[in-house]
C-alpha cells in the first residue's frame, strides 16, 4: 500500500505541472546574426531555472553586454530538479560597413549606343541595384538612348548598407573627326588663359536680372536669343523683374552702361575707344567644375547705335553659355571677334559646338584628354 502511494503522488506531482522541463529563452542575440551594435544578453531566468551561461568558455551573467568586435559562442545550460536543457548560440559582432560599391570600370557620363556596367561583387554582401528607380540586372547592356540614374545598394549581413549613385546618357549621336577637333581646340586651345577647362551651366533655371538703361529693342532681342537659347539647350534662362546686385548666387546679370562703367561690373581688361572699340562683355563670376557655373555678368555698351548692340548681345549671352573662346577666322560665326551688324544668328558651327557643349556627357571640369576618349567610339569619317 506504501508503495502504491508513492507512486500516486509521483504522478500527480509531475501532471499537476509544478516541474517543467527548463526552458532557455535568451534575448539580445540570435543564432547565425551579426550585429553592428553592442547587444545585452538576458536569459529569462524563471523559465531556465539553475543556469550556467558562458561566452568563448568564459562564464557571465545575465544582463552582459558584449561591445568588442568578434564571434561568439554562447553556451546556457538550465537546470530543474533532474531535468536539463542546453542551448548554443554563435553570433557575430561587426561595426564595418561595406565597401562602397566598385565597378571593373569607372562609370561615364555618357556612352555610346550602349552601356556595359560590371558589378564587382564582394562575398557576404547582396546588393541592390536599381536603374531609374527599377530594380535592373546589370548583365544586360543598356541600350536605350536616354538619362540614366544608377543606384548600387551593398548590404553587408551586419544590415549596414553603402550605396553609390551614378548618372550617364546613352545616346547614338556621332561625330566626325572635325568636329572633334573644333570642339577641343575651341575650348582648350586657348591663350586667354593659363589652364582652359570647360565650364557651361548645369542648372536647369538661371535667373536673368537686367541692369541699368536697356532699350526696348535690346529688351526684345535680348528675349529673342533667351528663347531660342532656352528652345534647344537644357538650361533655362528667365527674365525677373527684381533689379539684383549680389553676384554670388545662381544668376545672369546683364548691364546696359556705358563702356567706361564695364570696369565697375568685373571688366579689368584695357577698354578700347573708337576704332575697335570695347562694345560688351561677358565675365564668369562665380562657378566650379561640380556645379557648373553659378554667377555671370554681362556688359552691353549703350552708347553705340542699336544696329551694333543687337549682334553684340548675342555674342556675349554665348560668350556666357561657355563658349569663351572666339572664332577668327569665321566671319559668319556670332564669335568672331568684331561686330558685323549683319550677323543677328548663330551659324551652323556656332550650333553645332554649342550643342556639343551641352550634351549631358561634357561636365564642367573635364579635361581634353577625357572628352577625347569619351566620345572616340562616336567618331565617323
Ligand atoms: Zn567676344
Amino acid at each position: 500500500m506504501k508503495k502504491f502511494m508513492f507512486l500516486y503522488f509521483v504522478l500527480l506531482f509531475l501532471l499537476s505541472g509544478c516541474v517543467i522541463k527548463p526552458e532557455i529563452h535568451i534575448t539580445g542575440v540570435e543564432e547565425g546574426k551579426v550585429y553592428a551594435d553592442k547587444r545585452t544578453i538576458t536569459i529569462n531566468e524563471e523559465q531556465a531555472g539553475t543556469y550556467s551561461m558562458t561566452l568563448n568558455g568564459k562564464s557571465i551573467e545575465s544582463g552582459h553586454v558584449v561591445v568588442k568586435k568578434g564571434t561568439y559562442n554562447l553556451s546556457i545550460e538550465g537546470k530543474k530538479l533532474w531535468l536539463k536543457s542546453k542551448k548554443d548560440i554563435t553570433f557575430k559582432i561587426d561595426y564595418q560597413p561595406p565597401k562602397l560599391p566598385a565597378l571593373k570600370n569607372e562609370i561615364q557620363p555618357g556612352y555610346f549606343q550602349e552601356a556595359n556596367i560590371e558589378l564587382i561583387k564582394e562575398d557576404g554582401i547582396t546588393y541592390d541595384i536599381k536603374l531609374n528607380g527599377e530594380p535592373y540586372d546589370l548583365s544586360k547592356p543598356i541600350q536605350k538612348e536616354g538619362m540614366y540614374e544608377l543606384d548600387i545598394i551593398a548590404v553587408k549581413e551586419n544590415g549596414l548598407v553603402s550605396h553609390r549613385t551614378d548618372s550617364f546618357i546613352v545616346d547614338n549621336q556621332t561625330f566626325t573627326q572635325e568636329m572633334v577637333e573644333a570642339f577641343l581646340s575651341f575650348h582648350f586651345d586657348y591663350d586667354q588663359i593659363e589652364d582652359p577647362f570647360i565650364i557651361k551651366w548645369i542648372g536647369k533655371k538661371v535667373p536673368v536680372y537686367i541692369h541699368g538703361e536697356p532699350t526696348n529693342e535690346d529688351l526684345d532681342q535680348l528675349r529673342r536669343y533667351l528663347n531660342e537659347i532656352n528652345s534647344w539647350l537644357p538650361v533655362q534662362f528667365e527674365i525677373t523683374q527684381e533689379n539684383k546686385t549680389d553676384i554670388t548666387s545662381f544668376q545672369l546679370n546683364i548691364y546696359f552702361v556705358p563702356n567706361e562703367q564695364f570696369k565697375d561690373y568685373g571688366f579689368t581688361e584695357e577698354l578700347f575707344q573708337e576704332d575697335g572699340e570695347t562694345i560688351g562683355f561677358a565675365l564668369p563670376t562665380e562657378g566650379n567644375d561640380v556645379d557648373g557655373l553659378l554667377a555671370t555678368t554681362i556688359g552691353i555698351d549703350s552708347t553705340v547705335n542699336q544696329k551694333d548692340r543687337n549682334p553684340t548681345i548675342l555674342h556675349e549671352l554665348v560668350h556666357a553659355l561657355g563658349m569663351y573662346n572666339h572664332f577668327e577666322h569665321d566671319t559668319s560665326s556670332i564669335l568672331y571677334p568684331l561686330t558685323n551688324q549683319q550677323i543677328t544668328t548663330l551659324n551652323e558651327t556656332d550650333k553645332t559646338l554649342l550643342g556639343m557643349l551641352y550634351r549631358l556627357d561634357i561636365i564642367p571640369g573635364m579635361t581634353e584628354e577625357e572628352i577625347r576618349q569619351m566620345w572616340k567610339p562616336r567618331i565617323v569619317e
